[in-house]
């Protein structure tokens, strides 16, 4: 991998004098972002042994001298404040402005998560849960503003945009499986098949299509972007770190073909694998198959058009936080217990109350459009409604949506959710009312 890497800056030190559209490059950029043994995982598990690195893969492109970038974590959720502060730090390392940069996270669950405001809550709490360390996050950031400024250092030139779209067999499947009256009867979660009756159920509601853009030079592919939207995670707070099978499958595709894949989570809310995953190692084996035939079938099915301009689009959007003070108190309740589990205390205790601190502070929507692709970034853990809605806007474009930006608002659910009930509601942090608020964003984003 090391070597491939190298050969790929070669290339790009090599390709300066190859015609492109005017003005537009693109470099691409990757960055060990696994903490050392030791350091917590979600959400207090200590690190004990590393299955894959946790990456961050991301892209600088620029028009004309101006730059955007668009990254992945392979890590659970990035929130609030630690959200803003990776966007500072790439747009420097970029030499671009941070409502330029779109930070997103792939959301498996053997992986940290970031949110500094919440992290100094945890450290005021009775019997405090650990944390990142400040050290960690000091050397992961060099590193980032080091991969960044190397990337920026190499940019080259490309020409066309490529799209291509395929089914992926047997991955995700719904979460939220109604009764008759319309309300949740059986909440499947990630791990839903260790339950046969649930791995019986249908697959209900998905988005079955994985979404590959592909940028180019001439015939050369220089970097792919997918999108799929499901819940990643196999396993859940083992004190591994793993990019789970969406890393599996994507790290395999890039050794195979030689070119840089990225993977981004679509809106998974409500989307897991829990038909198909019973935890063990053949069925994350299998799933990681099934979606990496699924990125070469989208490959194959790639059709390139001229590239001509970027049209980089900002929705600065306020989220309606819930900040009642039942939800504070219970929030507060969390935190303190000592007793508490530490899901409670730090998901919906010390994050919460960092998302109730940011008050008005809004949320960065983004979106990035070239030609007839379109790509939205969202925050939170949308459910997949919205993404099917940004699609539907844009019924003859080819619209590629990823969720988990900010984690600050948690679950962004529709209204309708809150009167079925189930999970994702009761792990919002949105009031109802966040549905249109987010879809007049989506339609703006799209330059509607
Ligand atoms: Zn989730």
């Amino acid at each position: 991998m090391r070597l491939f890497w190298c050969v790929l800056t070669l290339a790009l030190l090599l390709a300066g004098s190859a015609s492109a559209a005017d003005g537009l490059r693109i470099a691409a950029f990757r960055c060990d972002a696994t903490p050392p043994f030791g350091e917590p995982m979600v959400w207090d598990v200590p690190l004990e042994r590393i299955e894959t690195p946790l990456l961050a893969k991301g892209i600088v492109l620029e028009d004309n001298g101006t730059r955007y970038v668009l990254v992945s974590f392979d890590w659970c959720i990035i929130g609030n404040e630690s959200e803003l502060a990776f966007r500072e730090l790439l747009a420097r390392a970029a030499k671009t402005d941070p409502t330029h940069v779109a930070v997103q996270t792939i959301h498996q669950h053997d992986a940290p998560y970031a949110d500094a405001g919440a992290w100094r809550l945890l450290e005021k709490a009775p019997n405090p849960r650990p944390h990142l360390s400040a050290k960690f996050m000091s050397d992961l950031n060099r590193r980032l503003t080091r991969a960044v400024e190397q990337a920026v250092r190499y940019l080259e030139p490309f020409d066309s945009v490529g799209c291509g779209e395929a089914k992926v067999e047997r991955v995700a499947s719904e979460r939220r499986l109604k009764g008759p009256d319309g309300k949740i009867a059986v909440t499947r979660g990630s791990e839903g098949a260790k339950n046969p009756k649930h791995a019986e159920m249908p697959e209900g509601d998905i988005d079955a299509m994985v979404k590959t853009i592909s940028f180019a030079r001439g015939e050369k592919v220089l970097v792919r972007l997918h999108y799929y939207a499901t819940h990643p995670q196999t396993v859940s707070c083992t004190g591994g770190a793993t990019a789970d099978f969406v890393g599996m499958a994507r790290e395999t595709l890039e050794q195979d073909e030689e070119v840089i894949q990225i993977y981004f989570t679509g809106c998974s809310g409500n989307v897991t694998t829990g038909k198909y995953n019973d935890t063990t190692p053949e069925a994350r084996n299998g799933l990681a198959e099934r979606l990496r035939d699924g990125m070469m079938a989208a490959i194959s099915a790639t059709r390139f058009t001229p590239a001509k301009r970027l049209v980089w689009r900002t929705e600065s959007v306020l989220l309606p936080i819930r900040k009642d003070a039942e939800f504070a108190e219970q929030s507060r309740g969390w935190l303190n217990d000592p007793k508490a589990a530490p899901g409670l205390r730090i998901y919906r205790g010390a994050m919460r109350l960092a998302s109730i601190d940011r008050a008005n502070r809004p949320f960065a929507l983004t979106s990035l459009q070239i030609g007839n692709v379109h790509i939205v970034n969202l925050p939170g853990e949308p459910m997949l409604e919205f993404q099917k809605f940004a699609q539907h806007c844009k019924p003859k474009a080819f619209v590629a949506v990823a969720g988990y930006g900010d984690g600050g608002s948690a679950y962004i659910c529709t209204d309708a959710a809150f009167q079925e009930g189930g999970y994702e509601p009761s792990a919002s942090n949105l009031a109802p009312g966040g549905e249109q608020v987010v879809k007049t964003a989506i339609r703006r984003l799209l330059g509607e």
